[in-house]
Protein backbone atom coordinates (compact mmCIF):
# COMPACT_ATOMS: atom_id res chain seq x y z
CA UNK A 1 0.00 0.00 0.00
CA UNK A 2 1.74 2.67 -0.90
CA UNK A 3 1.40 6.49 -2.10
CA UNK A 4 3.18 7.72 -5.96
CA UNK A 5 3.62 10.94 -7.31
CA UNK A 6 3.40 10.99 -11.08
CA UNK A 7 5.19 14.19 -12.14
CA UNK A 8 4.37 14.58 -16.55
CA UNK A 9 0.64 14.23 -18.24
CA UNK A 10 1.48 13.06 -21.32
CA UNK A 11 0.90 9.96 -23.21
CA UNK A 12 2.98 8.07 -21.41
CA UNK A 13 1.91 9.25 -18.11
CA UNK A 14 -1.70 8.92 -18.55
CA UNK A 15 -0.54 5.30 -19.27
CA UNK A 16 1.29 4.57 -16.27
CA UNK A 17 -1.73 6.04 -14.29
CA UNK A 18 -4.35 3.59 -15.89
CA UNK A 19 -2.49 1.15 -15.10
CA UNK A 20 -1.04 1.77 -11.98
CA UNK A 21 -4.92 2.03 -10.92
CA UNK A 22 -5.29 -1.34 -12.23
CA UNK A 23 -3.22 -2.70 -9.23
CA UNK A 24 -4.56 -0.47 -6.26
CA UNK A 25 -2.92 -3.23 -4.14
CA UNK A 26 0.40 -1.62 -4.99
CA UNK A 27 -0.69 2.02 -5.68
CA UNK A 28 -3.07 2.58 -2.97
CA UNK A 29 -3.33 6.83 -3.34
CA UNK A 30 -2.02 8.22 -7.10
CA UNK A 31 -1.60 11.74 -7.75
CA UNK A 32 -0.54 12.74 -10.96
CA UNK A 33 0.63 16.81 -11.61
CA UNK A 34 1.88 18.48 -14.56
CA UNK A 35 2.65 21.65 -15.83
CA UNK A 36 -1.20 22.22 -16.89
CA UNK A 37 -3.43 20.87 -14.68
CA UNK A 38 -5.96 20.59 -17.07
CA UNK A 39 -3.93 17.68 -18.91
CA UNK A 40 -3.98 16.17 -15.25
CA UNK A 41 -7.73 16.53 -15.48
CA UNK A 42 -8.32 14.94 -18.93
CA UNK A 43 -5.92 11.68 -17.34
CA UNK A 44 -8.17 11.54 -14.36
CA UNK A 45 -11.33 11.76 -15.98
CA UNK A 46 -10.03 8.68 -18.36
CA UNK A 47 -8.78 6.51 -15.48
CA UNK A 48 -12.00 7.20 -13.35
CA UNK A 49 -14.19 6.08 -16.14
CA UNK A 50 -12.17 3.20 -17.30
CA UNK A 51 -11.12 1.81 -13.89
CA UNK A 52 -13.72 3.25 -11.41
CA UNK A 53 -10.13 5.06 -9.28
CA UNK A 54 -10.15 8.83 -8.53
CA UNK A 55 -7.18 9.75 -8.51
CA UNK A 56 -5.40 13.30 -7.03
CA UNK A 57 -4.35 15.85 -9.75
CA UNK A 58 -1.69 18.93 -9.24
CA UNK A 59 -0.26 21.94 -11.25
CA UNK A 60 3.28 21.85 -10.87
CA UNK A 61 6.32 23.47 -12.72
CA UNK A 62 8.94 20.52 -12.24
CA UNK A 63 11.99 22.96 -13.91
CA UNK A 64 11.46 24.65 -10.44
CA UNK A 65 12.80 22.87 -7.26
CA UNK A 66 11.12 24.85 -4.72
CA UNK A 67 7.68 24.19 -6.25
CA UNK A 68 8.60 20.34 -6.72
CA UNK A 69 9.61 19.87 -3.28
CA UNK A 70 6.35 21.63 -1.77
CA UNK A 71 4.49 19.24 -3.86
CA UNK A 72 6.33 16.35 -2.13
CA UNK A 73 6.10 17.63 0.79
CA UNK A 74 2.59 18.43 0.40
CA UNK A 75 1.75 14.89 -0.72
CA UNK A 76 4.22 12.28 1.07
CA UNK A 77 4.88 9.96 -1.40
CA UNK A 78 6.93 6.91 -1.27
CA UNK A 79 8.32 7.46 -4.80
CA UNK A 80 8.37 9.82 -7.67
CA UNK A 81 7.61 9.10 -11.01
CA UNK A 82 8.81 11.58 -13.59
CA UNK A 83 7.15 10.87 -17.02
CA UNK A 84 7.98 15.15 -18.10
CA UNK A 85 10.48 15.81 -20.40
CA UNK A 86 14.49 14.91 -20.07
CA UNK A 87 14.78 18.30 -18.99
CA UNK A 88 12.94 18.33 -16.04
CA UNK A 89 15.19 15.09 -14.90
CA UNK A 90 18.07 16.89 -12.40
CA UNK A 91 15.71 19.39 -11.18
CA UNK A 92 13.21 16.42 -10.03
CA UNK A 93 16.28 14.34 -8.72
CA UNK A 94 16.91 17.27 -6.63
CA UNK A 95 13.75 17.64 -5.21
CA UNK A 96 13.67 14.15 -4.20
CA UNK A 97 16.98 14.62 -2.54
CA UNK A 98 15.76 17.52 -0.68
CA UNK A 99 13.02 15.00 0.21
CA UNK A 100 14.32 12.27 0.66
CA UNK A 101 12.17 10.23 -1.66
CA UNK A 102 12.77 7.35 -3.83
CA UNK A 103 12.76 8.68 -7.72
CA UNK A 104 12.39 7.09 -11.14
CA UNK A 105 11.98 7.48 -14.82
CA UNK A 106 12.00 6.64 -18.46
CA UNK A 107 15.08 9.05 -20.11
CA UNK A 108 18.05 10.17 -19.61
CA UNK A 109 18.71 14.19 -18.88
CA UNK A 110 19.01 16.12 -21.84
CA UNK A 111 20.11 20.04 -21.33
CA UNK A 112 17.75 22.26 -23.66
CA UNK A 113 20.25 24.17 -25.61
CA UNK A 114 22.74 20.99 -26.90
CA UNK A 115 21.09 17.72 -28.06
CA UNK A 116 23.09 15.79 -26.02
CA UNK A 117 21.66 13.37 -24.18
CA UNK A 118 24.30 10.73 -21.70
CA UNK A 119 23.74 9.47 -18.33
CA UNK A 120 26.94 11.38 -16.24
CA UNK A 121 24.81 14.06 -15.46
CA UNK A 122 22.86 11.78 -13.30
CA UNK A 123 25.52 9.00 -12.63
CA UNK A 124 26.79 12.03 -10.80
CA UNK A 125 24.09 11.71 -8.28
CA UNK A 126 25.32 8.43 -6.88
CA UNK A 127 26.81 9.36 -3.79
CA UNK A 128 24.16 11.90 -2.90
CA UNK A 129 21.48 9.28 -3.46
CA UNK A 130 23.19 7.10 -1.32
CA UNK A 131 24.40 9.14 1.36
CA UNK A 132 20.23 10.44 1.52
CA UNK A 133 19.54 6.76 1.91
CA UNK A 134 16.97 6.98 -1.27
CA UNK A 135 16.98 5.11 -4.67
CA UNK A 136 16.92 6.43 -8.57
CA UNK A 137 16.04 3.59 -11.20
CA UNK A 138 16.79 5.02 -14.41
CA UNK A 139 15.27 4.57 -18.23
CA UNK A 140 12.37 2.29 -16.77
CA UNK A 141 10.52 2.45 -20.28
CA UNK A 142 10.41 0.21 -23.21
CA UNK A 143 13.80 1.42 -24.59
CA UNK A 144 15.82 2.17 -22.37
CA UNK A 145 14.09 -0.25 -19.76
CA UNK A 146 12.30 -3.22 -21.45
CA UNK A 147 15.16 -3.51 -24.50
CA UNK A 148 17.71 -3.31 -20.83
CA UNK A 149 15.78 -5.81 -18.70
CA UNK A 150 16.18 -8.06 -22.32
CA UNK A 151 19.74 -8.36 -22.16
CA UNK A 152 19.96 -8.89 -18.53
CA UNK A 153 17.44 -11.82 -19.01
CA UNK A 154 19.57 -13.23 -21.40
CA UNK A 155 22.73 -13.16 -20.12
CA UNK A 156 21.17 -15.29 -16.90
CA UNK A 157 19.12 -17.33 -18.90
CA UNK A 158 19.66 -17.77 -22.86
CA UNK A 159 23.39 -16.80 -23.16
CA UNK A 160 26.77 -17.51 -20.49
CA UNK A 161 28.37 -14.64 -22.25
CA UNK A 162 27.13 -12.07 -24.44
CA UNK A 163 29.49 -11.09 -27.81
CA UNK A 164 27.09 -9.04 -29.66
CA UNK A 165 24.00 -7.34 -28.94
CA UNK A 166 21.38 -5.54 -31.32
CA UNK A 167 18.56 -3.58 -30.23
CA UNK A 168 15.84 -3.59 -33.08
CA UNK A 169 13.09 -0.70 -32.70
CA UNK A 170 10.15 -1.24 -35.32
CA UNK A 171 7.09 0.84 -35.19
CA UNK A 172 4.72 -0.70 -37.40
CA UNK A 173 1.86 1.84 -36.86
CA UNK A 174 0.33 4.05 -39.33
CA UNK A 175 -1.54 6.60 -37.91
CA UNK A 176 -2.72 8.62 -41.25
CA UNK A 177 -1.30 11.73 -40.91
CA UNK A 178 1.47 13.12 -43.32
CA UNK A 179 4.01 13.91 -40.71
CA UNK A 180 4.12 13.54 -37.02
CA UNK A 181 5.98 11.93 -34.22
CA UNK A 182 4.80 9.19 -31.38
CA UNK A 183 6.39 11.01 -28.83
CA UNK A 184 7.10 14.32 -27.72
CA UNK A 185 8.46 15.66 -31.73
CA UNK A 186 11.17 18.05 -29.49
CA UNK A 187 12.87 14.84 -28.23
CA UNK A 188 12.02 12.27 -31.09
CA UNK A 189 14.05 14.91 -33.77
CA UNK A 190 16.67 15.88 -31.47
CA UNK A 191 17.41 12.13 -31.10
CA UNK A 192 16.92 10.69 -34.93
CA UNK A 193 19.28 13.94 -36.31
CA UNK A 194 21.84 13.32 -33.91
CA UNK A 195 24.98 11.24 -35.51
CA UNK A 196 24.91 7.36 -34.96
CA UNK A 197 26.87 5.98 -32.45
CA UNK A 198 27.25 2.32 -31.95
CA UNK A 199 29.59 0.80 -29.38
CA UNK A 200 32.45 -1.34 -30.97
CA UNK A 201 35.74 -3.01 -29.74
CA UNK A 202 35.50 -1.01 -26.31
CA UNK A 203 35.22 2.08 -28.07
CA UNK A 204 32.63 4.34 -29.95
CA UNK A 205 31.99 4.55 -33.06
CA UNK A 206 30.18 7.53 -35.40
CA UNK A 207 28.39 8.29 -38.20
CA UNK A 208 26.74 10.40 -39.96
CA UNK A 209 22.33 10.18 -38.62
CA UNK A 210 20.26 7.83 -40.56
CA UNK A 211 22.87 6.88 -43.50
CA UNK A 212 23.27 3.13 -42.56
CA UNK A 213 20.06 1.26 -43.82
CA UNK A 214 19.30 -2.30 -43.06
CA UNK A 215 15.58 -4.22 -44.33
CA UNK A 216 15.01 -6.81 -41.31
CA UNK A 217 11.74 -8.87 -41.75
CA UNK A 218 9.68 -8.25 -38.44
CA UNK A 219 7.57 -10.72 -36.70
CA UNK A 220 3.64 -9.72 -37.28
CA UNK A 221 4.49 -6.31 -39.00
CA UNK A 222 6.90 -7.54 -42.16
CA UNK A 223 9.58 -5.91 -43.37
CA UNK A 224 10.90 -2.71 -42.97
CA UNK A 225 14.05 -0.70 -43.51
CA UNK A 226 16.23 0.46 -40.31
CA UNK A 227 18.58 2.74 -39.75
CA UNK A 228 21.56 2.40 -37.38
CA UNK A 229 21.23 5.48 -34.37
CA UNK A 230 22.50 6.36 -31.13
CA UNK A 231 19.99 5.23 -28.15
CA UNK A 232 20.81 6.08 -24.25
CA UNK A 233 20.45 2.34 -23.26
CA UNK A 234 23.81 1.89 -25.49
CA UNK A 235 26.05 3.51 -22.48
CA UNK A 236 24.72 1.96 -19.72
CA UNK A 237 24.62 -1.14 -21.10
CA UNK A 238 28.15 -1.13 -22.40
CA UNK A 239 29.09 0.04 -18.73
CA UNK A 240 27.30 -2.68 -16.86
CA UNK A 241 28.08 -5.15 -19.40
CA UNK A 242 31.56 -4.88 -20.81
CA UNK A 243 31.88 -8.45 -22.00
CA UNK A 244 29.59 -7.74 -24.99
CA UNK A 245 31.79 -6.65 -28.18
CA UNK A 246 29.22 -5.02 -30.12
CA UNK A 247 25.93 -2.91 -28.83
CA UNK A 248 23.97 -1.47 -32.01
CA UNK A 249 20.60 0.21 -31.68
CA UNK A 250 18.12 0.29 -35.06
CA UNK A 251 15.37 2.30 -35.27
CA UNK A 252 12.76 1.97 -38.06
CA UNK A 253 11.39 4.78 -40.44
CA UNK A 254 8.99 4.98 -43.15
CA UNK A 255 10.40 7.11 -46.69
CA UNK A 256 7.69 9.67 -46.21
CA UNK A 257 8.90 10.69 -42.68
CA UNK A 258 12.44 10.72 -43.85
CA UNK A 259 11.70 12.90 -46.58
CA UNK A 260 9.82 15.63 -44.34
CA UNK A 261 12.34 15.55 -41.92
CA UNK A 262 15.31 16.06 -44.23
CA UNK A 263 13.42 19.15 -45.58
CA UNK A 264 12.64 20.37 -42.41
CA UNK A 265 15.81 20.15 -41.42
CA UNK A 266 17.06 21.44 -44.44
CA UNK A 267 15.03 24.61 -43.69
CA UNK A 268 15.98 25.00 -40.92
CA UNK A 269 12.69 24.23 -38.57
CA UNK A 270 14.83 21.59 -36.64
CA UNK A 271 17.47 24.06 -35.25
CA UNK A 272 17.57 24.12 -31.11
CA UNK A 273 19.32 27.60 -31.16
CA UNK A 274 16.98 31.19 -30.42
CA UNK A 275 16.45 32.95 -33.46
CA UNK A 276 14.41 36.41 -33.48
CA UNK A 277 11.16 36.42 -34.47
CA UNK A 278 9.21 39.38 -34.65
CA UNK A 279 11.21 40.84 -32.16
CA UNK A 280 10.78 37.77 -30.39
CA UNK A 281 13.39 34.85 -29.62
CA UNK A 282 11.68 31.38 -30.99
CA UNK A 283 13.39 27.75 -31.05
CA UNK A 284 12.84 26.76 -34.56
CA UNK A 285 12.82 23.00 -33.27
CA UNK A 286 9.87 24.20 -30.65
CA UNK A 287 7.54 26.06 -32.75
CA UNK A 288 7.56 23.33 -35.19
CA UNK A 289 6.55 21.05 -32.41
CA UNK A 290 3.91 23.07 -31.45
CA UNK A 291 2.38 22.97 -35.49
CA UNK A 292 2.65 19.42 -35.31
CA UNK A 293 -0.16 17.24 -34.16
CA UNK A 294 0.01 16.10 -30.46
CA UNK A 295 1.42 12.44 -29.67
CA UNK A 296 -1.45 11.95 -27.47
CA UNK A 297 -3.95 12.47 -30.36
CA UNK A 298 -2.51 10.09 -32.81
CA UNK A 299 -4.16 7.17 -31.08
CA UNK A 300 -7.62 6.65 -32.19
CA UNK A 301 -5.91 6.66 -35.85
CA UNK A 302 -3.02 4.79 -35.19
CA UNK A 303 -3.50 1.03 -36.95
CA UNK A 304 -0.54 -1.74 -36.95
CA UNK A 305 2.05 -3.19 -34.20
CA UNK A 306 5.34 -2.17 -32.83
CA UNK A 307 7.97 -5.14 -32.57
CA UNK A 308 10.75 -4.10 -30.23
CA UNK A 309 13.63 -6.57 -29.16
CA UNK A 310 17.06 -7.71 -28.55
CA UNK A 311 18.86 -10.16 -30.53
CA UNK A 312 22.47 -11.20 -29.03
CA UNK A 313 24.89 -13.79 -30.17
CA UNK A 314 27.03 -15.46 -27.77
CA UNK A 315 27.84 -19.02 -26.41
CA UNK A 316 25.99 -21.31 -24.00
CA UNK A 317 27.39 -24.74 -22.91
CA UNK A 318 30.43 -24.21 -25.03
CA UNK A 319 28.28 -23.91 -28.21
CA UNK A 320 27.58 -20.34 -30.32
CA UNK A 321 24.03 -18.91 -29.92
CA UNK A 322 21.50 -16.64 -31.13
CA UNK A 323 18.37 -15.53 -29.52
CA UNK A 324 15.56 -13.10 -30.28
CA UNK A 325 13.55 -11.68 -27.37
CA UNK A 326 11.05 -9.37 -28.51
CA UNK A 327 7.68 -7.77 -27.54
CA UNK A 328 4.72 -7.14 -29.99
CA UNK A 329 2.13 -4.50 -29.39
CA UNK A 330 -0.67 -3.69 -31.10
CA UNK A 331 -1.65 -0.01 -31.40
CA UNK A 332 -5.31 -0.18 -31.51
CA UNK A 333 -5.43 -2.81 -28.26
CA UNK A 334 -3.24 -0.21 -26.32
CA UNK A 335 -5.72 2.68 -27.30
CA UNK A 336 -9.37 0.79 -26.32
CA UNK A 337 -7.35 0.26 -22.87
CA UNK A 338 -6.00 3.19 -22.07
CA UNK A 339 -6.72 5.88 -24.97
CA UNK A 340 -3.02 6.24 -26.05
CA UNK A 341 -1.26 4.54 -28.69
CA UNK A 342 1.25 1.95 -28.24
CA UNK A 343 4.46 3.91 -27.91
CA UNK A 344 2.83 5.59 -25.09
CA UNK A 345 1.67 2.15 -23.89
CA UNK A 346 4.95 0.23 -24.48
CA UNK A 347 6.50 3.22 -22.28
CA UNK A 348 4.12 3.75 -19.87
CA UNK A 349 3.42 0.31 -18.63
CA UNK A 350 7.26 -0.45 -17.58
CA UNK A 351 6.85 2.48 -16.43
CA UNK A 352 4.57 1.15 -13.77
CA UNK A 353 6.07 -2.50 -13.44
CA UNK A 354 9.68 -0.70 -12.27
CA UNK A 355 7.55 1.60 -9.79
CA UNK A 356 5.57 -1.47 -8.52
CA UNK A 357 9.38 -3.35 -8.21
CA UNK A 358 10.21 -0.49 -6.20
CA UNK A 359 6.96 -0.03 -3.74
CA UNK A 360 7.04 -3.49 -3.06
CA UNK A 361 10.74 -4.04 -2.01
CA UNK A 362 11.75 -6.44 -4.90
CA UNK A 363 14.01 -3.87 -6.30
CA UNK A 364 15.84 -1.88 -3.84
CA UNK A 365 19.35 -0.22 -3.09
CA UNK A 366 20.42 3.04 -2.19
CA UNK A 367 22.32 5.45 -5.04
CA UNK A 368 21.44 5.84 -8.69
CA UNK A 369 20.98 2.22 -10.60
CA UNK A 370 19.97 1.65 -14.37
CA UNK A 371 17.28 -1.44 -15.12
CA UNK A 372 19.97 -3.63 -15.97
CA UNK A 373 21.18 -3.85 -13.06
CA UNK A 374 18.49 -5.63 -11.25
CA UNK A 375 17.28 -9.22 -11.37
CA UNK A 376 15.20 -9.41 -14.65
CA UNK A 377 13.12 -12.11 -13.24
CA UNK A 378 10.09 -10.00 -11.87
CA UNK A 379 10.11 -7.47 -14.11
CA UNK A 380 9.69 -10.01 -17.13
CA UNK A 381 7.18 -11.66 -15.01
CA UNK A 382 4.93 -8.55 -14.72
CA UNK A 383 5.52 -7.65 -18.39
CA UNK A 384 3.47 -10.73 -19.39
CA UNK A 385 1.46 -10.00 -16.69
CA UNK A 386 0.34 -6.34 -17.83
CA UNK A 387 0.10 -6.20 -21.26
CA UNK A 388 3.44 -6.32 -22.91
CA UNK A 389 3.98 -10.48 -23.04
CA UNK A 390 7.00 -11.64 -24.64
CA UNK A 391 8.68 -13.95 -26.49
CA UNK A 392 11.94 -16.02 -27.15
CA UNK A 393 13.65 -17.45 -30.40
CA UNK A 394 16.33 -19.04 -31.52
CA UNK A 395 17.90 -18.03 -34.79
CA UNK A 396 19.90 -20.50 -36.35
CA UNK A 397 22.84 -17.88 -37.79
CA UNK A 398 24.05 -14.52 -36.44
CA UNK A 399 22.99 -11.63 -38.44
CA UNK A 400 25.04 -11.43 -41.50
CA UNK A 401 25.04 -7.59 -41.36
P1 LIG B 1 4.55 14.33 -23.81
O1 LIG B 1 5.16 15.53 -24.44
O2 LIG B 1 3.28 13.74 -24.36
O3 LIG B 1 4.29 14.61 -22.25
C1 LIG B 1 5.19 15.25 -21.44
C2 LIG B 1 4.41 15.82 -20.27
O4 LIG B 1 5.33 16.48 -19.39
C3 LIG B 1 3.35 16.82 -20.68
O5 LIG B 1 2.15 16.44 -20.08
C4 LIG B 1 3.87 18.13 -20.13
O6 LIG B 1 2.98 18.99 -19.52
C5 LIG B 1 4.74 17.67 -18.98
N1 LIG B 1 5.77 18.68 -18.70
C6 LIG B 1 6.62 19.28 -19.57
N2 LIG B 1 7.39 20.17 -18.93
C7 LIG B 1 6.99 20.16 -17.64
C8 LIG B 1 7.38 20.88 -16.50
N3 LIG B 1 8.33 21.82 -16.55
N4 LIG B 1 6.76 20.61 -15.33
C9 LIG B 1 5.77 19.68 -15.26
N5 LIG B 1 5.36 18.98 -16.31
C10 LIG B 1 5.96 19.21 -17.50
O7 LIG B 1 5.69 13.21 -23.78
P2 LIG B 1 5.53 11.63 -23.62
O8 LIG B 1 4.47 11.32 -22.64
O9 LIG B 1 5.49 11.02 -24.96
O10 LIG B 1 6.96 11.27 -22.97
C11 LIG B 1 7.21 11.41 -21.59
C12 LIG B 1 8.63 10.97 -21.29
O11 LIG B 1 8.83 9.62 -21.68
C13 LIG B 1 9.70 11.79 -22.03
O12 LIG B 1 10.78 12.02 -21.15
C14 LIG B 1 10.14 10.87 -23.14
O13 LIG B 1 11.47 11.13 -23.55
C15 LIG B 1 10.04 9.53 -22.43
N6 LIG B 1 9.91 8.39 -23.36
C16 LIG B 1 10.66 7.27 -23.10
C17 LIG B 1 10.57 6.18 -23.92
C18 LIG B 1 11.29 4.92 -23.57
O14 LIG B 1 11.02 3.89 -24.20
N7 LIG B 1 12.18 4.89 -22.60
C19 LIG B 1 9.73 6.18 -25.14
C20 LIG B 1 8.89 7.37 -25.25
C21 LIG B 1 9.02 8.44 -24.41
P3 LIG B 1 1.58 19.63 -19.84
O15 LIG B 1 0.82 18.69 -20.73
O16 LIG B 1 0.97 19.67 -18.49
O17 LIG B 1 1.84 20.95 -20.45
Amino acid sequence: MSKVLVIGAGGVGSVAVHKMAQNPDIFSHITLASRRIVSCEKVAESVRARTGVTIDVAQVDADNVAETVALIERVQPKLVVNLALPYQDLAIMDACLATKTDYLDTANYEPRDTAKFEYSWQWAYQDRFKEAGIMALLGSGFDPGVTSVFASYIKKHLLDRIDTLDILDCNGGDHGQHFATNFNPEINIREVTAPSRHWEGGKWVEGPALKHKQPFDFDQVGEKNMYLMYHEELESLAKFYPEIKRIRFWMTFGDAYLKHLEVLQNVGMTRIDPVIYNGQEIIPLQFLKAVLPEPSSLGSTTRGKTNIGDIATGEKDGRQKTVYVYNICDHEDAYAETGNQAVSYTTGVPAMIGAALMLTGAWKGEGVFNIEQFDPDPFMDMLNAHGLPWQVKELDAPLDF
